[in-house]
């Protein structure tokens, strides 16, 4: 019988994992339980990234049949990929307790104590944005992680000690959007790492159309191709979509379909455009183009002049404007590329440019 308990301890640190202009916390909080009605619990109904999906499966069969604990496992990728979905659902899989917090809501050692002495023998404790950890929650989690143990110092000065105890084998799942960030001895106690990419068209409309049995609605393949082809690459995103475009069918009749016409009115009302940026991602390279002439710019200097965090920038914002070729990264800055002034209708700047930019 799994014996699968999963509690989340990070309600209030993580206001920033959605972008900032996407409405605050009410939207983060509709934006959560959408996601946990949602997620695939099992591995087979999980869609696309098939290779991570096949890689996952080998490690689990290898782990049951030798009947070990499972290697830590490190997920990275942009948000709404689906790390939080693999790692929930592999100790599901393997019918072990489950433990899930994040980086930032751990400020130092002890708050990582409880759920290291809570870990059950083979139990999952899933970290997400892992690259956030303080250096001393860290270095707490090292010895943790590599022999199940952990130094606890007590008391101060003449009287202080340190005792040892020791752990129940359990696995870390750690997820990021910037594998970059970690630390080389935090990363080198992964046994496993995976990158999740951006999803194929094809899945995404599985997932789509999944979601709408889900949610007990329906959608023609034209409006699932089209909401596939608007919500960059990503499942959060795919999912935000569909119920968007719900709202604005079931307005026209109470069991509506969503239709072409209706997918395509509520994109154009969310300001949604027919590459799947938003507002936010067409702010940014305005910005871009009219403060820098189309860059080389540094993330500071642009945050800066959006008023938005550069980590929002960077985790948010960029990685879909970089895979789809709008904008380059360069070692002098962010640059705009020719796609770029198209997509916004703009003229291409004829100006003179130094060698080794784009134009
Ligand atoms: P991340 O942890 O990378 O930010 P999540 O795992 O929370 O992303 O994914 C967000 C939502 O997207 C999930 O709740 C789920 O509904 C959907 N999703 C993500 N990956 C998949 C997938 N491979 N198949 C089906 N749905 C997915």
């Amino acid at each position: 019988m799994p014996r699968e308990r999963i509690f989340r301890d990070d309600e209030d640190d993580d206001e920033d994992r959605s972008r900032s202009s996407s409405g605050g916390a009410l939207f983060d909080r509709e934006n959560r339980e959408l996601d946990e009605r949602l997620r695939p619990e099992r591995l087979e109904d999980v869609i696309g990234q098939r290779n991570v999906v096949e890689r996952v499966r080998v490690i689990l069969d290898a782990t049951r049949k030798r009947g070990d604990t499972l290697g830590h496992i490190l997920f990275d990728g942009p948000p709404g990929i689906g790390k939080t979905t693999l790692a929930t659902v592999i100790p599901k899989e393997l019918g072990v307790d489950c433990q899930i917090t994040a980086g930032p809501a751990l400020d130092a050692p002890k708050d990582l104590l409880p759920y290291l002495t809570n870990a059950t023998h083979g139990s999952v404790l899933f970290i997400d944005e892992i690259h956030r950890l303080r250096p001393a929650v860290e270095e707490f989690l090292y010895p943790a992680m590599e022999d199940f143990r952990i130094d606890i110092a007590l008391g101060e000065g003449m009287n202080a000690r340190t005792i040892n105890m020791q752990l129940k084998p359990f696995t870390v799942i750690g997820a990021t959007t910037r594998a970059g960030m970690l630390t080389a001895p935090m990363r080198d106690r992964f046994v496993y790492r995976e990158h999740l990419d951006f999803y194929l068209q094809e899945d995404l409309i599985e997932i789509v159309q999944r979601n709408a049995k889900k949610l007990r609605t329906t959608i023609t393949m034209e409006a699932a191709i089209e909401v596939a082809k608007r919500c960059q690459g990503t499942p959060r995103k795919a999912n935000n979509l569909l119920l968007r475009t719900r709202d604005f069918a079931t307005l026209e009749h109470p069991e509506g379909q969503i239709t072409t016409k209706i997918a395509d009115t509520a994109l154009k009302r969310l300001e949604i455009d027919a590459l799947g940026l938003e507002r936010q991602d067409r702010r940014y390279l305005e910005v871009l183009m009219d403060v820098f002439g189309g860059g080389p710019a540094g993330l500071q200097a642009i945050a800066h002049s959006m008023s938005v965090p550069p980590d929002t920038l960077e985790d948010d914002i960029e990685p879909f404007l970089l895979r789809s070729g709008l904008i380059q990264r360069t070692p002098r800055g962010r640059v705009t590329t020719p796609k770029a002034y198209d997509h916004l209708g703009r003229t291409r700047p004829e100006q003179d440019r130094p060698p080794g930019t784009l134009f």
